[in-house]
């Protein structure tokens, strides 16, 4: 009997320790919390996340599997100043939904991908400063009836992406019109496409992306939203958004900074 009890004993000890053991050690995979610009160098690449579907700022060939945009330019220009190397850098796919789970599950070291800096999100990550500034605005076929988000009205269907401050804010000002939302920009387009919907309301230079896929659409009526994009840290990742702020600020002054962006761009950025 006595050995009967020492043996629940020793096994409830034993179970005690092993849960205690696995809680430390977490569930595998990097440490979630760990400075993201320690990580990289242990494991010498920066990982990024960034759009795969966006044309302009990331977008995946599908023919050569290579992801291209201003983004990706922005994510090269970090590795290179991390590591003295732009190969130096993993790119994964995020959506509009995924970044910020992504970012915080430790999968990927930033985001930058078309972000707009918000109240909201920066409850869950830290934003480096802005280093884009777009405005939401709405595309449609060229002749459409709708020249604005005035022209939102009951019984127009206005299609999105699910997760973008897009979706968000065209119900607030557009509070009449059926919202769809989609995966990611390049579902959404085709739905736009297929007649799904009588707009699409994403940044103005997401759209603009769009209109160079295809011309028979264009976009209605000016901004009706400040858009300014940051790249999304973990929360007081202090050194990497440093490192990165400055980087930024060093682009901007050797002139590297207008010379992507008017390679995706087509024009200068206004200052
Ligand atoms: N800039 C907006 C946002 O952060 C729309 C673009 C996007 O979905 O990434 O939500």
């Amino acid at each position: 009997m006595k050995n009967k009890g020492l043996g629940r004993k020793w096994f409830i000890c034993s179970l005690v320790v092993i849960l205690a053991a696995l809680s430390l050690a977490g569930c595998g995979g990097e440490k979630k919390d760990a400075p993201a610009l320690e990580a990289a160098k242990e494991r010498g690449k920066l990982i990024i996340g960034v759009k795969y579907d966006t044309n302009l700022f990331g977008l995946k060939d599908p023919a050569t599997g290579e992801v291209n945009g201003f983004d990706v330019d922005i994510a090269k220009a970090i590795a290179k100043k991390v590591f003295g190397d732009e190969t130096k850098l993993e790119l994964r796919e995020v959506t509009s939904k995924t970044r910020i789970p992504l970012l915080q599950n430790g999968d990927i070291d930033a985001i930058i991908a078309t972000m707009t800096i918000t109240e909201e999100r920066e409850q869950q990550v830290d934003f480096t400063d802005v280093y884009f500034n777009a405005g939401q605005s709405l595309l449609v076929k060229k002749g459409s009836p709708i020249g604005s988000i005035e022209d939102v009205k009951k019984g127009v269907k206005v299609l999105a992406v699910k997760g973008s401050t897009s979706a968000k804010n065209v119900r607030e000002k557009a509070p009449e019109a059926e919202v769809l939302e989609f995966e990611n920009y390049q579902e959404a387009f085709a739905a736009l496409k297929a007649g799904k919907g009588e707009a699409l309301t994403t940044d103005n230079s997401i759209l603009y992306g769009m209109m160079k896929q295809d011309p028979s659409y264009e976009v209605a009526g000016g901004n009706f939203t400040d858009e300014p994009y940051g790249i999304a840290l973990r929360n007081g990742d202090k050194d990497f958004a440093k490192l990165i702020n400055d980087l930024l600020k060093e682009m901007k002054q050797s002139g590297e900074y207008d010379k992507i962006y008017e390679q995706w761009m087509g024009e200068k950025p206004t200052k």
